[in-house]
């Protein structure tokens, strides 16, 4: 995987699509939630039932960018 492909790489989790993803090491890893994605075979799997949450986190609607997306909600109520 080249960085050209990794700079146009957007965490799919992230409510706006703009969070940015990190090369680290073996993964992927989103500068934004901190959850990890897998590369297999040198192509990166960047779908949300694919994703390594940080502990100690359990489900993706745990995740701060999901939270912000819950207030954004309500703030509009
Ligand atoms: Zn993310």
């Amino acid at each position: 995987m080249t960085d050209e492909l990794l700079a146009t790489l957007r965490c799919p989790i992230d409510p706006d699509r703009q969070a940015i993803i990190d090369r680290d090491g073996t993964v992927l890893l989103c500068r934004n939630c901190d959850v990890r994605f897998p590369i297999k075979n040198g192509i990166p799997v960047l779908v949300p039932d694919a994703a390594e949450l940080p502990e100690p986190l359990r489900e993706t609607s745990q995740l701060p960018c999901q939270r912000r997306e819950n207030r954004r909600i309500n703030r509009g109520n």
